[in-house]
């Protein structure tokens, strides 16, 4: 007879600044579904979804943090427990990536230790037709990249909208958490 494996349960915090699409990666990956116009989070909302990699089952409770500027001292609340991160920034917005690269120094200097932290560069649906010469594209897949090499995150490019790489964030994540978190 076997018996299936306990869930490990992380807690995930997402970050990033307000409308690059924290709650709209939540949705997708929680309920499949997308809104075209969301209504901002206020402070944070909690939510969970399991999420099965191989043998194992994870169950992530994902605190999903407001961007906006005055709800920032909140943040440490949410991820100095986290043993997951999803850094957001939108693809169409240079400053969302500025954002982004402090909320990364901001983990490293203040989260645990061994937390693992993903990269994700969102909105991809709105530049994946654009030719060379016109592209609503304000930061390259290099310098994402090359973030995430410098300060050891994984990276990837979504969209919440077309679903484009959101259910392999949460995989990524996943298989780098330790077997007995
Ligand atoms: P948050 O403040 O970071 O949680 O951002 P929201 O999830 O509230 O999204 C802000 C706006 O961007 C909403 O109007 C969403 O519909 C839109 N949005 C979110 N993700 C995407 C995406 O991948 N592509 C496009 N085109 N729009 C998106």
């Amino acid at each position: 007879m076997s018996f299936p494996n306990p869930a490990t349960s992380v807690k995930l915090v997402l970050l990033g600044e307000a409308a690059v699409g924290k709650s709209s990666l939540v949705l997708r990956f929680v309920s499949n579904d997308f809104q075209e116009n969301k209504e901002p989070t206020i402070g944070a909302a909690f939510l969970t979804q399991k999420c099965t990699i191989g043998e194992r089952t994870i169950k992530y409770e994902i605190w999903d943090t407001a961007g906006q500027e005055r709800f920032a001292s909140l943040a440490p609340m949410y991820y100095r427990n986290a043993q997951a991160a999803i850094v957001v920034y939108d693809i169409t917005k240079p400053a969302s990536f500025i954002k982004a690269r402090h909320w990364v120094k901001e983990l490293h200097e203040q989260a645990s230790k061994d937390i693992t932290i993903a990269l994700v560069g969102n909105k991809y649906d709105l530049v994946e037709d654009d030719t060379e010469e016109e592209s609503l594209r304000k930061v390259s897949v290099e310098e994402g990249k090359g973030l995430a090499e410098e300060e050891g995150l994984l990276f990837f490019e979504t969209s919440a909208k077309t679903s484009y790489n959101v259910n392999d964030v949460f995989i990524g994540i996943g298989s780098k958490i330790p077997e007995a978190a």
